[in-house]
């Protein structure tokens, strides 16, 4: 038995067999799911009218606040579910929980938000910065990005973006000041981008046709998501989209 599988064993063993949300116990059919089917269901999907661009729901007359500011590559952005009753602690499962195999269950329910594109896409995660990353072991984004590589058969991109310093912890701030947090924290690294191919490691992607899809777990202004597609931009990128598992009301935006 290869060692990974002898570990998956010994993780069920150990894991509780039952929903993370609501503690039903697990039907073994579904022993390797962390959220049971039912409170799958009860996440509450993220429903169009919305903005054509952001994916914000019901946008008020005029041009949208939320993604008036975003750099032109950054075309499209959906999110599959609202931060709210399970999807909430779904969430802090896999970001502080330290149970990274919700990721799969998280990446099921972002089937009807997987980006039509032609050519080939990328995905690439939402990097974390250093410091947390030595805190929590591990980045949700990428775990979440895998899994979603798994789903949707196309290829990750680790390591291609980076921060470039630590920001302050994105609650309760406006999506103005939201922007100025994140300004500049994001660049390429690891890659050559040589226009119009990009070479990483072994894989070669042709810019103008690829799409780079940014991976996130949450979506509140998408400032984070604005500010690294300007980075893949600056380095050549002309067709940027993003999708996160879930989208966080914001209070008295309007
Ligand atoms: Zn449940
Ligand atoms: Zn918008």
């Amino acid at each position: 038995m290869p060692l990974s599988s002898v570990r998956s064993a010994v993780e069920q063993l150990l894991l509780p067999a039952e929903c993370l949300i609501c503690h039903g116990l697990l039907n073994p059919r579904d022993a390797t799911r962390i959220v049971c089917p039912l409170c799958r269901q009860r996440w509450r999907a993220v429903r169009p009218p919305w903005c054509e661009r952001c994916g914000q729901p019901e946008p008020h007359f005029g041009p949208c606040r939320l993604c008036a500011e975003w750099p032109a590559p950054l075309t499209s952005v959906r999110s599959a579910v609202w931060l709210d009753g399970g999807a909430r602690q779904a969430v802090h499962g896999l970001k502080y929980g330290g149970l990274p195999r919700i990721a799969d269950d998280l990446a099921a329910a972002m089937g009807k938000v997987r980006p039509e594109t032609d050519g080939p896409s990328v995905l690439i995660p939402i990097p974390l910065a250093k410091k947390r990353l030595r805190e929590r072991g591990y980045n949700q984004s990428e775990k979440l990005a895998r899994a979603l590589a798994r789903q949707w058969r196309i290829p990750v991109l680790l390591d291609v973006l980076v921060r470039t310093r630590e920001t302050p912890t994105q609650t309760a701030l406006t999506p103005g000041t939201r922007l100025a947090n994140v300004a500049g924290a994001f660049a390429t690294a690891n890659v050559e981008w040589r226009t119009p191919n990009v070479q990483f490691r072994n894989s070669v992607f042709e810019i103008r046709r690829s799409t780079f899809i940014l991976v996130d777990d949450v979506f509140t202004t998408g400032a984070t998501l604005a500010e690294a597609a300007r980075a893949l931009a600056q380095a050549g990128a002309s067709r940027v989209m993003g999708v996160t598992f879930a989208r966080a009301a914001i209070p008295d935006f309007t």
